[in-house]
């Protein structure tokens, strides 16, 4: 192994062995039934739905760049069952029943994503090895054993937890205080699993236009330099990317998470770290880091970098600093100091959407016409299929299971203006990193650090 190489930086994502030649833009003026505007796991998962349900429906996605290029095709690949909400707080306004009923919908979904990949034939290297979390503080640990008592308490009794020896049968992690295990996780190729999907809509006959900027979504249309897509209902599906349409610049926030690949790892260090369950691999630092062994052995690494851009700015290719690509190499030799001297082959970082309660949002405005969904807090690879079935249900007017769980109407809030939402957000994650450096030295509980700031960012 040599690490002398510069690893390609941005380039949208190691995912992505091309970058797909485009498909043709919105040509004029179109008529449709539904429009879509976004063609990540939302909009696409969305427009299967739809389409699968009344295949006489006439759709049509419209998509700035490419199928895939947002979060969707640079994501860490954990197609998880973890709520995209703050548990407790959704509980206290629409009861414990209806998020315990949540939990399970993401449990099922995970299966979902598993089941019509294979029934559309989409090879997205799914494997469902469930996640370990590891603790590597005493502090860490005591919030593993809190979060487990958590999942208990929230609908998921196969959450368990682990010495470190029996984290270590899992994956060989060095300096582990604890571990937590859940099987309701799947490890995916992203990019695999949306291109996959744009494949499978059109062949249904769903219509996706590229290089389309929508502009701006009005009652009844959607707008675009090469022109306007009129349609009864119009589906807003841009996540991280939702700030850039006009009057809705404070709605979420755009959360910047960067990643790391390695170069494919030999037999004999595989041999030392385990890994052989495939399980996607958390930790439980503030700073939190995510990560999967990829299907052709390497291991890709994610964190938070950069978290924010001033004025929500996001940005195209997804290049990030030699500093992040430094701080996730050294985080992954800390943990596997195995991969020392493994060469970084590609960086990235891409845009997930986080509202000002930290839990996401599905719905349609009758009035309007108008629906949306997002704000997945880092958690979209299930939770995109799950919203799409529920905007399926309130599109058709079906009253169903799905369209009565707590995410759907919910109205999160407005972010502070600028530049207190940068200021803010840049003194969070100043915050969350004070806070790891102060656990580092050993003690049992969560720093103050870190709760003061969770309870400034209303974080779960
Ligand atoms: C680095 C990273 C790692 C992540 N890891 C995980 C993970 O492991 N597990 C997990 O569950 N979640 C993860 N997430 C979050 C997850 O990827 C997202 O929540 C999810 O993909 C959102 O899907 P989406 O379709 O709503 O949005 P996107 O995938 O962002 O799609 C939005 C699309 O809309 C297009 N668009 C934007 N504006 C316009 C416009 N004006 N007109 C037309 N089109 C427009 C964009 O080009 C884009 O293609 C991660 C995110 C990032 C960035």
């Amino acid at each position: 192994m040599s690490a002398t190489t510069a690893p390609v930086n941005g380039r949208v994502a190691h995912w992505f062995a091309e970058l797909p030649a485009p498909r043709p833009a919105l040509p004029g003026d179109r008529d449709a039934d539904v429009c879509v505007v976004g063609a990540g796991m939302t909009g696409l998962w969305t427009a299967y739905y739809l389409k699968q349900a009344d295949p006489s429906l006439r759709i049509t996605v419209l998509e700035a760049e490419f199928a895939g290029f947002g979060a969707s095709g640079r994501n860490g690949g954990w197609a998880s069952g973890l709520i995209p909400g703050a548990r407790d707080r959704l509980a206290r306004t629409y009861g414990r029943d209806a998020v315990l009923d949540w939990q399970r919908a993401m449990n099922e979904a995970v299966d979902e994503v598993i089941a019509v990949a294979a029934r559309e034939g989409i090879d997205a290297d799914i494997v469902k090895g469930g996640t370990l979390r590891v603790a590597r503080t005493p502090a860490q640990a005591t919030r593993l054993r809190h979060k487990t008592e958590q999942d208990h308490e929230w609908g998921v009794p196969e959450s368990v937890l682990l010495t470190p020896a029996e984290s270590a049968r899992h994956i060989a992690i060095d300096g582990v205080t604890a571990g937590a295990y859940t099987p309701h996780c799947a490890r995916l190729q992203p990019a695999a699993l949306v291109r996959g999907l744009a494949e499978t809509v059109e062949r249904l006959g769903v219509t996706i236009y590229e290089k389309s900027p929508v502009t701006a979504i009005e009652p009844g249309r959607a707008l675009t330099a090469h022109g306007t897509v009129r349609a009864p209902v119009v589906l807003r599906a841009t996540e991280g990317f939702t700030a850039s349409l006009k009057g809705l610049r404070r709605a979420w926030l755009p959360m910047n998470s960067s990643m790391i690949v390695t170069e494919p790892l030999p037999e004999e260090i595989w041999k030392e770290i385990g890994w052989e369950g495939r399980e996607t691999l958390g930790d439980t630092a503030h700073g939190h880091m995510y990560a999967q062994r990829t299907p052709d052995d390497r291991i890709a690494i994610g964190g938070r970098g950069v978290p924010y851009r001033f004025a929500s700015r996001t940005d195209d290719s997804g290049r990030v600093s030699d500093r992040t690509i430094l701080q996730l190499t050294r985080t992954l030799q800390r943990m596997l100091p195995q991969t020392t001297g493994a060469r970084v082959d590609h960086a990235w970082c891409g845009v997930l959407a986080v509202p000002r309660d930290w839990s996401a949002t599905v719905g349609l405005d009758r009035a309007t016409g108008v629906g949306w969904a997002g704000g997945y807090v880092g958690h979209g690879v299930t939770s995109t299929n799950l919203a799409a079935r529920t905007l399926t249900d309130l599109v058709l007017k079906r009253d169903t299971r799905l369209t009565r769980l707590p995410w759907t109407g919910h109205r999160p809030g407005t972010w502070e203006p600028e530049p207190f939402r940068w200021l803010g957000v840049r003194g969070l994650y100043v915050a969350y990193r004070l806070a790891d450096r102060h656990e580092a030295g050993g003690r049992t509980r969560t720093s103050p650090i870190a709760t003061v700031a969770d309870l400034i960012a209303r974080r779960p």
